[in-house]
């Protein structure tokens, strides 16, 4: 049997494909360092970055969807590993992270591993999302270490601590396997950095560089954006 037989004889496993949503208000080094470093740590082949339009979890973006859309744009440019998806910016109706995942599968097919990449923060709120546990059946989680935020069982709402207990993977190598339903951790640089320590950073007319790329900061004082808290 020739190699080439031998290697059609597996299935082909693609790598998994990480998606991030946030609302970006505005985008900043902690979440960029959680995208790259993610790519690393869990063998993912890229990072689709998705911009919520209309956040229901949390008020009002400070910022237009479009703004906020813009500054991801051009803070991941330059990394080909990047893309960025704007339909939830798009659409009129709230962006609720199961129907995102959804769309993905028709377009992506059943097969091809997700994983949907949340800071410790996020991930400790997931019992509030829409429809949260279907989200399982249709991609995998990853949650980040972030400062302040444990990611362990006993620090979790009692629904999630279960469902982390259930599906918890000891590997991220294990993640091409199946297309979703497990959750990882992992631990990122840490980066005590928020979108809300910038913009309050930017109300009272002080400096925020080296927080944020050069890039989103110019595109921020282009449209004088976060002058009010
Ligand atoms: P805000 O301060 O306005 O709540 P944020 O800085 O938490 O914003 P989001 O857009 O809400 O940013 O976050 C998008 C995702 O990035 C979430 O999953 C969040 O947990 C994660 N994240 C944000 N900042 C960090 C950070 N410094 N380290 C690790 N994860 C982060």
């Amino acid at each position: 049997m020739s190699a080439t037989a031998i290697f059609s004889a597996f299935p082909k496993l693609s790598e998994p494909l990480g998606l991030f949503g946030g609302t970006f208000d505005p985008v900043h080094y902690g979440h960029l360092r959680l995208a790259e470093e993610a790519i690393a740590h869990l063998g993912l082949g890229g990072v689709r970055w998705i911009p919520a339009g209309q956040p229901p979890h949390r008020g009002q973006p400070q910022v237009t969807a479009a703004q906020r859309l813009e500054m991801v744009l051009r803070s991941t440019a330059k990394n080909s590993r990047f893309s960025v998806d704007a339909s939830e910016v798009e659409a009129a109706a709230p962006s609720y992270t199961v129907h995102t995942l959804e769309r993905l599968r028709r377009e992506l097919g059943t097969e091809q591993p997700l994983v949907l990449l949340v800071g410790a923060d996020a991930f400790a709120g997931l019992p509030t999302w829409h429809r949260w546990r279907d989200i399982f059946a249709l991609a995998h989680v990853a949650v980040s270490h972030r400062p302040g935020f444990p990611v362990e069982a006993c620090s979790l709402p009692t629904e999630l601590a279960a469902e982390f207990n259930s599906r918890r993977l000891a590997e991220a190598s294990d993640l091409k396997i199946s297309p979703g339903g497990s959750i990882v951790t992992f631990a990122m640089t840490q980066l005590a950095i928020s979108a809300t320590q910038i913009r309050k950073l930017l109300a009272n007319g002080l400096s925020a560089r080296y927080l944020l790329p050069d890039s989103v900061l110019d595109y921020i004082e282009l449209h004088q954006l976060y002058k009010s808290p």
